[in-house]
């Protein structure tokens, strides 16, 4: 039997090839270290996408640290980076307050503020990463306008901002959050027709694949061993060794002491008991050539911010404007990336919901796409295909509760988990794989994970992100809590995939 047929939750096979994979890198893009898969190992890690390279490279920064050789795999069902780092917005955008309130009334006021402090911070590691290792990533350091089209989504993102600011001033003044309510003076500052509301504040946006890849040749040279195409399709506890794990693969196992699982979407085809805790989610987005009124020398010229179109409750697009390719920013391709297109999709839930098909192209996001730029930015003048040059689609990994799930497995000793991260894995995958990193590094180092580690790892990662027994055994869905009307307060903000869903579900009813 296939190991698509006997585990149905894996990549699927020829994807729609997105901007991101238009330059693979054609050393890792089918490469194995060694021919044959190593036996055993200090560390597996399940996934070779932003998560599982970041891990890697932290782990060998940790071994470093120990004075100590480790040993790692990477095991990667498809091509290198083929999964949602591939085919995502490439936006590092930190959310600033939005939220907040939601936030605040589940989880307490300082956890939502630690929350949003975490994600902010994402934006220097990104930059002192490709600073320090001299990566060719396209990172350009920008403000994210969040652009509100109604007034009552500006109404309440205001009251957000106001109640965050009232309560941790000096933390908003540090993000440089500016708010601009007057429309005339937001489409002049934006070049986007009909705002109502915006805010905007440091963000960033860089090539996801390369930076990936990057990290993946820096731990390469540092021992890690690399084995693509070689799918995880089970996990189970050694009967030879104590204390260490089998993972089960097409071309034998291996034995180890650590797992780390770096597979998002994917996770529950051979985590079973994830299969209620993070699940496909199917998206889209679209790579657009900058019209001649939208170019260096005319007006009104280049996009000057990246954004969040925040058309109503939970239907937001998003776009980074790239500066061009290579170390030399204005040189070179300077592509559009847009993604979102929701408003096309959420009310058919088998488009999107529980749907890991990214060789197909989601009805209507092309037309929606196409229409894009002509109907938002003042003056553009481009073709009658809107510019779009690439569209496709990829698969999130959705958590239950909305948030990523970082920690040991509460019934697995020595099992890891990083992922879930709800469609907005940029600004969290940084901190999220650092503190996942140490931790492992602590078991390596001492065979448990010290009360020293345990509080690092408490500390530096807000707590609703920890992989709690309570996380672990809830059977709660907020999505499908939303498709059922009911208005749980939480994280609901973050997710704009669960109001639409419960919009669309309950108008049909
Ligand atoms: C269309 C789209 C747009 C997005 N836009 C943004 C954005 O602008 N900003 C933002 O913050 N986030 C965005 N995201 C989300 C972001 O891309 C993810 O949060 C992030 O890339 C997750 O990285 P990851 O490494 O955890 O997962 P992935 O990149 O999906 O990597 C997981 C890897 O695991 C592999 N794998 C799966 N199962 C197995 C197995 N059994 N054995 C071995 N390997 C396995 C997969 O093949 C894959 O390579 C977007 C996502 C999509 C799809």
């Amino acid at each position: 039997m296939s190991a698509e047929k006997s585990n149905p939750l894996l990549p699927v096979k020829n994807r729609l090839e997105s901007f991101w994979l238009s330059e693979r890198d054609p050393v890792l893009q089918n490469a194995r270290t060694t021919a044959e898969l190593p036996r055993n190992a200090d560390v597996v890690i399940v996934g070779s996408g932003l998560t599982g390279a970041m891990i890697a490279y932290h782990l060998y920064s940790e071994a470093e640290k120990m004075g100590r050789r480790i040993n790692v795999v990477m095991l990667e069902a498809d091509e290198v980076c083929s999964g949602a780092t591939a085919r995502n917005g490439g936006h590092c955008k930190p959310i600033p307050f939005i939220g907040f309130r939601a936030e605040a009334a589940k989880h307490g006021q300082k956890v939502a503020n630690h929350l949003l402090t975490f994600e902010a911070a994402a934006l220097k590691q990104y930059a002192d990463l490709v600073q320090k290792e001299d990566i060719d990533c396209d990172m350009h350091v920008t403000r994210a306008f969040d652009v509100c089209f109604k007034p009552e989504d500006g109404a309440a993102a205001k009251k957000d901002y106001e109640a965050r600011k009232a309560a941790f001033p000096r933390d908003v003044a540090g993000q440089d959050i500016r708010s601009v309510d007057d429309p005339k003076e937001l489409e002049l500052l934006t070049g986007i027709k009909g705002g109502h509301f915006g805010a905007s504040y440091p963000a960033g946006h860089l090539w996801p694949y390369k930076l990936a890849t990057s990290l993946i040749h820096i731990a390469i040279n540092k021992g890690l061993n690399l084995q693509t195409h070689t799918p995880v399709l089970s996990m189970k506890k050694s009967e030879v060794y104590s204390g260490q794990w089998e993972v089960v693969t097409p071309r034998g196992s291996i034995t180890t002491s650590q797992v780390i699982v770096a597979s998002n979407a994917y996770t529950s085809g051979f985590l079973p008991e994830f299969k209620e805790l993070i699940f496909p989610v199917r998206g889209t987005a679209c790579s657009i050539t900058p019209a001649p009124s939208h170019s260096h020398g005319a007006h009104p010229g280049p996009i000057k911010y990246s954004y969040g179109f925040r058309h109503g409750a939970g239907d937001v697009d998003y776009m980074i404007p790239r500066q061009g390719r290579g170390r030399i920013p204005g040189l070179g391709d300077r592509s559009i990336i847009l993604g979102g297109a929701k408003s096309r999709f959420l009310g058919d839930l088998s488009q999107w919901y529980n749907n890991k098909q990214d060789d197909q192209y989601m009805p209507g996001a092309k037309e929606y796409f196409e229409g894009f730029m002509k109907k938002y930015f003042v003056g553009w003048n481009g073709n009658e295909h809107g510019n779009v040059d690439r569209v496709w689609s990829g698969i999130l990994g959705y958590s239950s509760d909305l948030l990523p799930y970082v920690g040991e497995v509460p019934d697995k000793p020595g099992v890891f988990v990083c992922a879930g991260f709800t469609g907005h894995g940029m600004p969290r995958i940084p901190g999220c794989t650092a503190a996942i990193s140490s931790l492992v590094a602590s078991r390596i180092k001492d065979g448990f994970i010290t009360s020293t580690a345990q509080k690092a790892f408490e500390d530096s990662l807000p707590q609703p992100y920890w992989l709690t027994q309570e996380r672990y055994t809830s059977r709660v869905n907020l999505i499908q809590n939303m498709m059922k009307g009911d208005k749980t307060k939480g994280a609901l903000q973050n997710s704009d995939e669960a109001v639409m869903a419960g919009k669309a579900v309950r108008a049909k009813l």
